[in-house]
């Protein structure tokens, strides 16, 4: 089959690998119809996650139709088409019963290496090095889903792929991290990053009950999104200081939550900038949180920080006096796509929700290392794109 391959920083190349083949009674294999680039994917182009191989399949947004079945998947058939959740979970060990399936403990089997770097392992992802599993990943024609019972949600007939992608990752992990905020009637959400995520994060923030939303970035059709279509309030990071412009938008206060959709490669600004360039360059620090930190301070008093940006390894200059003084609750982590597939499938369905609205750029899977350029370099107003194989 044709796939997408790793080889290196700023090299992805599409080749012809093996077919993937059932090896586990709950495995089934997907003929992959829709599949996407995601933000996270450029943490891999840009060469920030260790423990990648060269010729290791990415992709971790897909769908398609079950074309093999291990023998224990009772509840899908050959035909069906699915949505996979990007997380890979068991569904029935601790983390899974308590709905944590993007910690479950059953699905790393490179837990060790995990270990080492965080201390206890996260759940193996489709397409995302071999510190999280070396699961072969999703831009590719075909892809082996472990624990097919529990994890790929049927997709309803009459619903196009488009519609329903992105509850592999994006939509939900938008979601996850507006929920995260606590929000109540009133509330001011401030969302720093106008890509897909932050999209999602803002429009779920209005569906949760916020009164007004706040949009953070530089890039103009990002901004344009956010105003035009999640009816946000945009911040141009370039033109405005944004913890003076929070301020006055808030009557000093602050908003009541700030939600990082940006994560380890923000682009820094001024001294702190120039400091977190040099350190990740030196291998002093693993990620360049300027997002993270400007969030922190700028939230208010007693508020929530929700973090849905990805963040691989040691952060420096985080400010924990800030943290500890002001009463801040801090929420993230990898989402828990299982959870909220189904629920946010029927918003999808009811009309509440239409995420089609961030694609930009619709290509062929072999198209897939001019289209990593294009989504880096932002070229084309690019926002997403979907590769079909
Ligand atoms: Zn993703
Ligand atoms: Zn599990």
């Amino acid at each position: 089959m044709r796939a997408n391959c790793w080889y290196g920083i700023n090299d992805v190349r599409v080749t012809n690998v093996p077919d993937p083949t059932i090896l586990n009674p709950r495995d089934a294999i997907v003929k992959i119809t829709s599949t996407a680039i995601c933000g996270s994917d450029l943490h891999l182009y840009d060469g920030f996650i260790p423990t990648m191989e060269k010729g290791d399949i990415i992709g971790h947004e897909f769908m398609g139709e079950i074309v093999e079945l291990g023998s224990e998947v009772t509840n899908l058939k050959i035909g069906d088409r699915v949505v996979v959740p990007f997380p890979i979970a068991c569904g029935h060990c601790f983390f899974c019963e308590e709905k944590l399936y993007s910690v479950c403990e059953n699905s790393n089997p490179n837990a060790w290496m995990a270990e080492k770097m965080w201390g206890h392992s996260p759940s193996g992802i489709f397409g995302y090095s071999h510190l999280t599993g070396g699961y072969a990943g999703g831009q590719a024609e075909y892809a082996r889903v472990p624990y097919a019972d529990v994890g790929p949600i049927k997709v309803p007939d009459g619903m196009t792929d488009e519609q329903v992608l992105f509850l592999s990752d994006i939509l939900p992990t938008g979601y996850m991290a507006a929920e995260a905020c606590e929000i109540k009637p009133g509330h001011v959400v401030a969302v720093w990053g106008c890509g897909p995520v932050g999209q999602f994060a803002m429009q779920s923030a209005y569906l949760l009950g916020a009164e007004r939303v706040i949009a953070i970035d530089r890039v103009p059709a990002r901004l344009r999104m956010a105003r035009d279509i999640c009816k946000a309030e945009p911040l141009d990071y370039a033109q405005v200081d944004v913890a003076e412009a929070l301020k006055q938008m808030t009557g000093g206060r602050g908003p009541d939550a700030c939600i990082d959709a940006v994560g380890l490669e923000a682009h820094g600004m001024g001294v702190v900038g120039v400091y977190d360039k040099v350190k990740a360059a030196m291998m002093m620090q693993t990620d360049r949180p300027t997002a993270l930190r400007e969030a922190l301070m700028a939230c208010r008093n007693g508020g929530v920080v929700s973090v849905p940006g990805v963040y691989g390894g040691f952060l420096d200059k985080i400010p924990f006096g800030s943290i500890m003084n002001r009463s801040l609750t801090i929420k993230t982590g990898q989402t828990h796509v299982q959870r909220y597939m189904q629920p946010l499938l029927e918003r999808i369905q009811n009309g509440e929700l239409d995420p089609t609205f961030v694609i930009t750029h619709r290509m062929s899977l072999e198209e897939a290392p001019l289209a990593y350029e294009i989504f880096k370099k932002k070229q084309d107003e690019c926002i997403k794109v979907v590769l079909k194989p």
